[in-house]
């Protein structure tokens, strides 16, 4: 694979960064792509240029914010608070069908710019109750994606059977732990690095670290 071209589906935050690395080892060449829908944070579409530009990636910016128009959630709006679901209810920062437009944009751009193979962040492990981060649903897109343009796409999940720890232990097996935990913002507060560490993500994110740095401690 090191001869062929990668686009990875690209925020800013921990996963996608780390999937960033993990494709810059595996791939010849890479060019990330982020989705504006405005986000409610202006500094995640920074953010997310800062790290491509440090890593030397080309860096394509979509305007998806039809997203907003169509689905306004948690994520886009501040006057809708960020909540984590009750039992069997999705959290309010789920966008509806996000992940299958994402990707399916991705591969039209990777059609564009003659790359085989896409990469994204996404993980069943973690799974919030968000039914396009699951392995079937990637599998069944990449089927679609591959017949809609008679191309022979890839679809890559390097995340996908992983706990927050395994996520940052990958990180640190690519030498980017240190970068990652220092340049990337998961937070729903748009606090950068460690974060706010109230918000769900924060929680979810710093738990994992927490995980990771003591498991590694005990060797
Ligand atoms: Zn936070």
């Amino acid at each position: 694979m090191k001869q062929e071209k990668a686009v990875v589906v690209f925020s800013g935050g921990q996963d996608s960064t780390t999937c960033l690395f993990w494709a810059k080892e595996q791939f010849g060449e890479v060019e990330a792509v982020t989705f504006d829908y405005g986000q409610r944070h202006a500094l995640e579409i920074e953010c997310a240029k800062e790290i491509a530009q440090e890593l030397g990636v080309k860096h394509h910016i979509l305007d998806m914010s039809l997203l907003n128009q169509l689905a306004p959630n948690a994520l886009t709006r501040q006057d809708i608070e960020v909540e984590e679901g009750e039992d069997g209810e999705l959290p309010s920062t789920f966008v509806p069908g996000r992940n299958l437009l994402f990707l399916s944009f991705a591969g039209v751009l990777a059609s564009q710019v003659g790359a085989k193979h896409l990469v994204t962040g996404v993980c069943e492990t973690d799974f919030s109750g968000y039914p396009d981060c699951r392995d079937i649903f990637i599998k069944s897109l990449n089927v679609t994606l591959n017949l809609s343009m008679d191309d022979t796409f890839v679809i890559h999940t390097p995340l996908m059977w992983m706990n927050k720890a395994q996520a940052w232990g990958l990180a640190d097996e690519l030498d980017a732990l240190e970068f990652v935990r220092e340049k990337t913002l998961t937070c729903y507060n748009g606090i950068k690095a460690d974060g706010c560490g109230e918000c769900p993500a924060c929680q979810l994110r710093n738990r994992g670290l927490d995980e990771y740095l003591n498991s590694k401690k005990e060797g």
